[in-house]
């Protein structure tokens, strides 16, 4: 471990505690019975936010209020003109506040600052995609039908939507949906991670700032039991949009199959890059330390898994590793931190726990493979870890560990890497390296996965769309597909001429 690079504490002042309220119809309240809980840093061992523990008093006002502005309110018929110059007034508000919203998302969630305040600008640029949309909502028309009948498909919002999202990106997902739900004119209820509710009661603020109708997003701040299980069952409530575990969202799916909610879900992966022989090994090396690094791993998208050509394996594990060993790596309040803490130390041990399980069971940890800790700081750090030698039976090879820990394996042909790729239960995202087009393109149609990058890893658009198959999810965010998931269609069937033939012949 000592050959790391590690930043270690910066001794930067941290602000007061943050206070979380519920945002209910438009008001700013309490829980009814008092109940609040704490958030303490993962990097940095202390309190930084106090938040409301929302009961069932505080979900169902919040659906009711969501409901009744949907039902009785304006929103949903609003021009979309109105509705993008309030998303457009949301994003610039964002832009006015990314440190404040960067630095609480820091405090909650242990991620590095720099990779936070990009990630509050990616969130403003999600509400300005979403709001020129808002003027994009139209169906079809039918003109031929024949002379008498004119037909009509509209698309119409599709109610309240329950919003629930995790700790790892918690103001980017919560901006992957509710400015595209708002965009189809949906009413909302949103529930933050219980690790990271921050952010998103800021995102309330801005919000109430911009002038949103009340009742048209309203926020509760708890866990998943009763909030979200309240938010997946109440029939009031149209739609579920989850992000979070694979195990969670099947049971958002069993709690809103009562009432037959349509349920959206992005969930775990445990995503394939394979290395063809001919690939730039120097691109690759670094576009592989990026996706299992970035975000310490904590991440759907991670690149957890590398499938490399046995002929090029010794090579790129070379460079990988020297790489690991280079990733700025600790205090997340330093600019220069590229890696910071685990978000708690549950995970934690659950990371490490892959690492000794691999490690018994025959693979070799080329680099890291322990916790760490960082001169000057209280909170859990996992060291970036390279495990050579992993077989496809072992557990680092098929779950999402969600930590900084890079499994690979070996192939010898293509067939062979495209079997691998795909002997997951997940079906995120996969990339594949080769210099030659065609190599790109048939692994890019025979990979099983929502996104595939071609000599590249994680690049992400507004425009296009993203999610997974398999086990990794339902529906799109993102793109034109990200709105449409919150719109219905309606059939409308006119006759236009007189002379219907009658069904009772008298
Ligand atoms: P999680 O499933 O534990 O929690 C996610 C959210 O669900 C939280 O708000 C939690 O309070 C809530 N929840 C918990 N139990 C619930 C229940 N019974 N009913 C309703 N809501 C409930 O996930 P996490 O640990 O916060 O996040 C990590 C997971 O999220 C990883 O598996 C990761 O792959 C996944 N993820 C997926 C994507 C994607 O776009 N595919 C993006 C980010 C994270």
């Amino acid at each position: 471990m000592t050959d790391m690079t590690v930043i270690a504490a910066s001794g930067a002042q941290l602000p007061e505690a943050f206070t979380g309220r519920h945002l209910i119809g438009g008001a700013w309240v309490d829980s009814k019975d008092g109940a609040t809980f704490d958030r303490i840093s993962p990097s940095h061992g202390v309190v930084v936010s106090r938040s409301a523990k929302g009961g069932e008093a505080e979900v169902l006002a919040a659906i009711a209020a969501a409901r009744a502005a949907f039902d009785q309110g304006d929103w949903p018929m609003l021009a979309g003109k109105e509705r993008a110059t309030l998303l457009n007034r949301v994003a610039d508000l964002i832009d006015q506040n990314r440190e404040r919203i960067a630095l609480i998302e820091v405090l909650e969630s242990g991620k590095p600052i720099a990779q936070a305040q990009g990630e509050i600008e990616g969130a403003a640029d999600l509400w300005r995609y979403a709001a020129a949309l808002a003027r994009t909502v139209h169906g079809d028309s039918h003109n031929s039908l024949g002379p008498d009948m004119l037909g009509v498909v509209l698309k119409e919002p599709i109610g309240v939507a329950s919003i629930i999202t995790p700790w790892n990106f918690p103001f980017l997902i919560v901006s992957q949906k509710l400015p595209f739900a708002l965009a189809a004119g949906c009413t909302a209820v949103v529930k933050p991670s219980e690790m990271t509710p921050s952010t998103t009661v800021i995102l309330g603020e801005l919000l109430v700032e911009a002038g949103i109708p009340a009742g048209v997003v309203n926020i509760v701040l708890g866990y998943g039991d009763p909030v979200g299980a309240i938010m997946s069952s109440d029939p009031r409530v149209d739609m579920v949009s989850f992000t979070g575990s694979t195990g969670v969202g099947k049971r958002i799916v069993a709690a809103a199959s009562a009432t037959l909610k349509k349920v959206s879900l992005e969930l775990g992966g445990k995503n394939p890059q394979v290395i063809f022989p001919d690939a730039d090994l120097d691109a690759a090396a670094d576009a592989i330390a990026f996706g299992v690094y970035f975000n310490a791993g904590e991440c759907c998208n991670s690149g957890s898994r590398i499938i490399v050509h046995k002929d090029v394996a010794d090579a790129l594990l070379a460079k990988v590793t020297a790489l690991s060993a280079q990733v700025p790596f600790g205090d997340p309040l330093d600019a220069r931190t590229q890696v910071g803490a685990i978000v708690s130390d549950a995970h934690l041990q659950k990371i490490d726990g892959y690492v000794q399980d691999a490690k018994a069971a025959g693979a070799q940890v080329l680099t890291g493979g322990e916790a760490f800790t960082v001169p000057g700081l209280g909170g859990q750090f996992y060291g970036p870890t390279v495990i050579a030698g992993v077989t496809p039976d072992m557990a680092v090879a098929r779950e999402e560990v969600f930590g900084p820990v890079l499994s690979v394996l070996t192939f010898t042909d293509a067939d062979e890497a495209i079997r691998l790729a795909n002997n997951a239960a997940y079906g995120l995202s996969a990339g594949v390296w080769s210099r030659d087009v065609h190599t790109c393109l048939n692994f890019a149609r025979k990979v099983q996965a929502g996104t595939v990058w071609t000599n590249t890893w994680m690049d992400g658009f507004a425009e296009m769309p993203f999610g997974g198959v398999k086990e990794s999810g339902l529906g799109r965010e993102l793109g034109r597909y990200g709105l449409e998931e919150y719109l219905e269609v309606k059939t409308v069937q006119m006759r236009v001429a007189p002379g219907r033939s009658p069904w009772v012949k008298g």
